[in-house]
């Protein structure tokens, strides 16, 4: 009898997985489930071209391809519980649908920040095409906006709406912008970047309440310091959507727990995405990323074990960003180094930061330099002993590999 798998959440890790399973050769029904009332689209577009108005919603996949593929879908349904004992989930319509495999993409989602004033008329947040869609139509109205959060999203919204004629303010309660992925260097890169185009940020301070009759007014910090603003937006990070997972007992820290298998502590469940907590090859630790190539890897590697192949997710992490001129890629993630160097890219008028551990590359943070981030993803993962003189010359990276 053919084996049934259902897919929650439908986003980029969900949809990966589906296609991968038919490219792993997998023969029965795929059902997948998401609440959002659109197929899988591209989420990196909305604080980016989406939301400029320079590109509209682009799918993963388009309809055609669910029939391609055979996938069926249900959008706009929320799965409310699994109930291992009979293998079964159900909706929020109270639907019960039996599985075989299961398989958990549930993502993240915003972290809201509860303060007074926090649901006033006027503030916004961005995860979906939703949030990007109302604050695009919002945006039309506003002059001064100040966004809470000095990530990447907040920081490439900045970009966005200083370019609109909007005064933008950005406050951060660390010390430094990005301090979760980027060194201090290129956090004053980015601060100085965004004061070039007017963007006012100010690091290591508080919110204390937002102010506004029924509509935001101004942001009040700890230190009595008051901006004005017609809309604030919120960026402090993303919570990892785990509810469900415990309500099949799995074991969850802050997020999933899968091994490298993306198997989860029921054999027949396995979960992908911003919602785990997996081991990773090249940290040596356990982690859980926000980024799009990690769920894309991670669901191949689902796929491959629900199909009954071994595939370990030991896909190098990547990531990117595009904020004014500048599209920032990074290779790997920054822990242990000892050594920066310096790379000049004539010919994009770029650069690259790539951080050594002897001479092994472990990381690279290339700004407008697409050739050496190219390069050092293949780099990374192989690890060969590189010439560190050779680096520093305007050799090709790949050619910089020094000879057994
Ligand atoms: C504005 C923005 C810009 C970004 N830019 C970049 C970038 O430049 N580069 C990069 O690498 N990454 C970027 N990211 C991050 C990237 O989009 C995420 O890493 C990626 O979307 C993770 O995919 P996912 O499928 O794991 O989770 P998600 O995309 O979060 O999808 C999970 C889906 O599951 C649904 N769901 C959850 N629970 C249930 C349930 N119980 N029942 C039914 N459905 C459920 C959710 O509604 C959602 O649709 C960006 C994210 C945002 C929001």
């Amino acid at each position: 009898m053919s084996q049934k798998c259902i897919i929650i959440g439908m986003s980029h890790a969900g949809i990966h997985l589906a296609t991968s399973l038919r490219q792993y050769g997998w023969q029965g029904e795929i059902l997948m489930i998401g609440n959002e009332d659109i197929l899988p689209y591209h989420r990196p577009p909305l604080s980016k071209g989406f939301l400029k108005k320079q590109s509209n919603i682009a799918l993963i996949h388009p309809e055609s391809d669910f029939e391609k593929y055979q996938i069926q879908f249900r959008l706009s349904t929320s799965v409310d519980f699994i109930q291992i004992h009979n293998k079964s989930i159900v909706l929020d319509s109270g639907e019960e649908i039996n599985y075989d495999k299961l398989a958990l993409c549930t993502g993240g989602r915003v972290r809201k920040l509860n303060i007074r004033g926090s649901t006033l008329k006027g503030i916004h947040y961005l995860r979906d095409i939703r949030d990007a869609q109302k604050l695009r139509e919002h945006l039309k109205y506003v002059k001064k906006v100040v966004i809470i959060g000095a990530g990447f999203i907040g920081l490439e919204i900045a970009a966005v709406l200083i370019e609109q004629g909007i005064k933008v303010t950005v406050l951060e309660v660390n010390s430094r912008i990005l301090s979760r992925n980027l060194d201090v260097v290129m956090s004053n890169y980015f601060i100085q970047l965004h004061a070039e185009h007017g963007v006012e940020i100010k690091t290591n301070i508080d919110i204390r309440e937002i102010q506004g009759k029924h509509h935001v007014e101004s942001v009040i910090c700890d230190d009595g310091s008051k901006f004005d603003a017609d809309s604030v937006i919120i960026g402090i990070g993303v919570i990892p959507n785990v509810e469900l997972a415990l309500t099949a007992d799995l074991e969850v820290e802050n997020g999933i727990v899968v091994d490298k298998f993306a198997c989860t502590s029921n054999v027949d469940i396995v979960a992908a995405g911003d919602c785990t907590l997996f081991p990773s090859d090249h940290l040596q630790r356990s982690v859980r990323m926000e980024c799009l190539a990690n769920a894309a890897d991670q669901a191949k590697t689902a796929a491959a074990t629900l199909s009954g192949n071994s595939i370990p997710h030991s896909a190098l992490p990547w990531f990117w960003s595009e904020q004014y001129d500048k599209r920032l890629q990074i290779a790997g993630v920054i822990d242990h180094y000892d050594q920066v160097i310096i790379r000049q890219d004539f010919t994009n008028g770029g650069f690259s930061r790539l951080y050594f551990e002897g001479n092994v590359l472990k990381m690279a943070v290339c700004v407008n330099s697409a050739k050496d981030f190219i390069a050092s993803k293949q780099l990374i993962v192989q690890k060969p002993a590189i010439d560190l003189k050779l680096v520093q010359t305007e050799a090709n990276l790949k050619q910089c590999v020094l000879k057994k």
